[in-house]
């Protein structure tokens, strides 16, 4: 079992591009970070700490951004 949390913000195409860990000692930057994810459209997944760097090593070919 791991206590080692994070949160993973993840495009429409499904790619996790950006990731906070979980830290009771700073759940208020956590949560302001976590806003700020959901502010540039992303979707929040809790995952173990493990699952979200394995996440993030994949890269991104779905070249989704956002048109200006
Ligand atoms: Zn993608």
């Amino acid at each position: 079992m791991s206590d080692n949390m994070s949160y993973l913000g993840v495009k429409r195409c499904g790619c996790a591009v950006a990731v906070v860990f979980d830290n009771p000692e700073h759940a208020k930057d956590v949560r302001e970070t976590v806003a700020e994810f959901m502010q540039d459209g992303l979707t929040i997944e809790r995952v173990s700490r493990d699952v979200a760097v394995d996440r993030l090593s994949r890269d991104c070919s779905h070249r989704e951004e956002s048109r200006p």
